[in-house]
């Protein structure tokens, strides 16, 4: 019982899904570490830790 199978279910599992793709962070303008903000976002971006920063200098000021 031979198969005439030129048919094949040709078994590439839907292919999977690539974990979303690594979006382009944009880097630290403090310490060049990447965010987690895309490169599009507009203005100053920082990485936690100079966002952290930022605010305590910002918040003693005056
Ligand atoms: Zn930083």
């Amino acid at each position: 019982m031979e198969r005439t199978g030129t048919e094949r279910t040709d078994g590439s599992p839907a292919a999977p899904v690539a974990p979303a793709a690594p979006a382009a962070f944009a880097d630290c303008v403090h310490c060049g570490e990447p965010t987690e903000y895309p490169a599009e976002r507009p203005g100053v971006t920082l990485c936690p830790v100079c966002e952290w920063q930022e605010a305590q200098r910002t918040a003693c000021s005056g």
